[in-house]
């Protein structure tokens, strides 16, 4: 069981105070005509000015995988997450467009995300996103010592799943702190009061990915993630700590 001690979680609250303030930027940014690219420098400027680091800038989860070409991921439409921040990738009105983004800072990670629409959303749009805002809000209702990680699992696909949408299962959301990827899992889908109890200390990034359609995904190149049926697809996503009685946002817009 990874728990954070009182100087880290210090560490932890600035580098996720960075990561906010680039991903607002970012988000205010995202209007038709703007490039994926574009709202990459604009996070990646923000970080850097404020001291931290972009940490999914060439990051590489094996040797097989080409480094992560960008500091923030743009996933648009049916992109689910990890979204190329390519500069011929152009942003248009009735667009959703997820931004996910990691901060590195002395030695401790923080990572988060959001969707935000462009221009405006057609009425369909707007719920998905929306449910899964509402499905990462009530899954950190339930972090509190003595509940299970499932149950964060069980809230989000509940929620998803009561509003006609599915939720992705082969992403997870994860443990964060040392590392950008620590235990425990997180899926988003799953039974509740099961396998391992949520603990003061704990650091966990929850990430709801809720789809229009189906649950399946697949690759296009070696990052972008698109659901298999082309449906649309939101993500949210917060890093939060776990408190004596319930938890602290780390990365709120303040
Ligand atoms: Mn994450």
């Amino acid at each position: 069981m990874i728990t954070r001690d009182p100087k880290e979680i210090e560490i932890l609250r600035q580098g996720g105070k960075i990561l906010a303030s680039a991903l607002k930027k970012a988000a205010a940014a995202a209007k038709p005509g703007i490039s994926a690219f574009e709202l990459d420098q604009i996070a990646e400027k923000e970080i850097r000015n404020m001291g931290g680091i972009p940490s999914f800038k060439n990051y590489r989860p094996d040797s097989k995988t080409p480094p992560f070409p960008g500091s923030l991921c743009v996933s648009v439409n049916e992109e689910i997450v990890h979204g190329v921040p390519d500069e011929s990738k152009m942003l248009k009105a009735g667009d959703i467009v997820g931004l996910d983004l990691g901060v590195e800072y002395r030695g401790l990670f923080t990572d988060a995300a959001i969707t935000v629409g462009v221009g405006e959303l057609d009425e369909n749009l707007s719920k998905l996103t929306s449910v899964a805002k509402q499905c990462l809000d009530r899954a950190i209702e339930n972090v509190k010592p003595g509940n299970f990680i499932s149950d964060i699992s069980w809230t989000i696909q509940k929620t998803a799943e009561s509003n006609g949408f599915s939720v992705v299962r082969e992403l997870v959301g994860h443990g964060v702190g040392k590392a950008i990827h620590e235990d425990p899992e997180i899926p988003c889908f799953g039974k509740p009061k099961t396998g391992i109890k949520i603990v003061e200390g704990m650091v966990l990034a929850i990430e709801p990915m809720v789809n229009m359609g189906g649950w399946k995904v697949k690759f296009d190149g070696p990052w972008s993630v698109k659901t298999e049926d082309g449906s649309k697809s939101a993500h949210f996503e917060h890093t939060v700590l776990v408190t004596a009685k319930g938890c602290e946002i780390l990365t709120n817009v303040v």
